[in-house]
């Protein structure tokens, strides 16, 4: 690649208009802002209801977390867009979705009152709303990051477990993470990402923000690129503040 190349990232922001609960917003900040205080271009392209996904158009898909009524709307219209979604993941994508919109990256989501939502199976994951909320910081240690704790907010009921061909981002120190019991937080498939952490999220873990530039760069350019190193005073700051906080 000439290294004359402007670089730039095409980000899908799925649905900002439902699922975009405690702060989520933050983290398509976090990836433009990274982008270009490197001299990258991060262009956010916002995706509402009816619009017709292009999978060869965009670098990273963010979609973020919101409450069971909206998650009924969204469900709907990812259906419509499955298999554009999953053609995406499978090119390897980099995918970011947190809690709601992680849950309906699975194969399904049974909520407290009403049908059971069907997921796009990018996911093999399921799950089942609990009889308790989890809420407050959560603590995770990852198994791809350096340095390798994740930190965010978590505030949900559904309790999800994962299966065959899908792991886990790492494992809960603090907090409750998937389902309170298995101690795995998240989930991974390829360059798909789900978790339960708000906060918002990538602010507070900038070398998650990196890592996933990073993915998304290499498979877009079809090499190893290096991005320039950042002052993370703050954000470092900030994830230090969150490890030792339980609300
Ligand atoms: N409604 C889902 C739950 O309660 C997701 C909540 C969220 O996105 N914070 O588990």
């Amino acid at each position: 690649m000439n290294l004359q190349t402007k670089l730039k990232l095409n980000i899908a922001h799925l649905y900002p208009e439902l699922l975009n609960i405690y702060g989520d917003m933050g983290n398509i900040y976090a990836l433009k802002k990274r982008c270009e205080w490197r001299n990258i271009s991060a262009e956010v392209y916002n995706i509402n209801q009816g619009t017709d996904i292009n999978p060869d158009l965009f670098d990273i898909y963010f979609i973020g977390g919101g409450q069971d009524k909206q998650q009924i709307d969204v469900a709907k219209e990812m259906q419509k867009q499955k298999e554009n979604l999953k053609q995406a993941a499978e090119n390897n994508a980099v995918m970011l979705a947190i809690c709601g919109g992680y849950q309906l990256l699975g194969k399904y989501y049974l909520p407290h009152k009403g049908e059971k939502l069907e997921g796009i199976g990018i996911l093999n994951a399921y799950t089942i709303a609990g009889n308790k909320r989890f809420i407050g910081n959560v603590t995770v240690k990852s198994n791809f990051l350096s340095p390798e704790t994740i930190v965010g907010f978590e505030n949900h009921s559904g309790l999800t477990y994962l299966e065959e061909g899908t792991t886990p981002i790492g494992k809960v120190i603090t907090g409750n993470g998937n389902n309170g019991k298995d101690l795995t937080e998240g989930a991974r498939y390829k360059n798909v990402f789900g978790t339960y952490l708000h906060g918002s999220l990538l602010p507070k873990n900038p070398q998650f923000a990196d890592y996933l530039i990073k993915l998304a760069l290499n498979k877009k350019y079809n090499c190893e690129i290096e991005l320039d190193k950042l002052d993370d005073s703050i954000e470092n700051t900030a994830h230090k503040e969150a490890t030792t906080r339980k609300y």
